[in-house]
């Protein structure tokens, strides 16, 4: 596997005088699916739908992590994403799918987050999310504590951050880049959880992002 030197970044955290908190063990990594595993503006379908390297990837990072997909989706189930994973060949490697779908919270939600963790018998702090979207992934994984690895590609999708909360552990520009960039991210010590979950918006919010489709795959 090649690196060419620039493409990838990592954002270190600056140094300060106190005591550099401590990097936790990786044991789990949460990928999103559209514009990351799959190549949405290509499609199921396709002749080959998945991103160039996920395949290899996949094979080099499963023996090593517990692996999940956390997908917003339009209508889509666990069992319809789960089919088609198989039939790409790729179905094997994740312990776990969750979908909005199924489970009626959207990221950056921090229910959804939390769904993919149970599901993988996680925490944040020991699981790194690898997606395209600097809003719904990075952000919203980053203030769950999660380390976050940024695949910037998609034309589809914003590329820089808007803010420091989108600014991921590591930056990729090619999927074969992430056994490298979860190497990376396991020197780096886990964000701190800022994501509040309130308790009197829980009802309204899902509601809200029920209602929206612009990431649905
Ligand atoms: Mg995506």
């Amino acid at each position: 596997m090649t690196v060419r030197a620039g493409k990838t970044t990592t954002h270190r955290a600056p140094r300060a005088s106190a005591p550099r908190p401590e990097a936790l063990p990786v044991e789990a990594v949460i990928f999103d699916l559209g514009d990351t595993l799959l190549d949405e503006g290509k499609g199921w379908f396709s002749d080959e739908p998945l991103l160039p390297g996920v395949r290899r990837a996949l094979g080099e990072l499963d023996p090593q992590y517990r692996l999940a997909v956390l997908s917003n989706t339009r209508a889509a189930t666990r069992s319809d994403i789960s089919v088609e994973l198989d039939r790409l060949g790729i179905g094997r490697h994740f312990r776990a799918i969750v979908t909005s779908t199924d489970i009626g919270w959207r990221k950056p939600h921090p229910l959804a987050f939390e769904a993919a963790l149970a599901a993988l018998q996680s925490t944040a702090g020991t699981c790194v999310m690898v997606g395209n979207e600097l809003d719904a992934d990075v952000a919203g994984a980053k203030a769950m504590g999660m380390r976050t690895v940024h695949f910037r590609w998609s034309p589809r999708y914003r590329l820089d951050p808007s803010s420091e909360e989108e600014r991921a552990t590591v930056t990729i520009e090619e999927f074969d880049e992430v056994p490298v960039a979860i190497e990376r991210a396991r020197g780096e010590p886990s964000p701190p959880r800022t994501a509040v979950i309130r308790e009197e918006s829980l009802f309204r919010e899902g509601l809200e992002e029920k209602e929206e489709e612009k990431h649905a795959v």
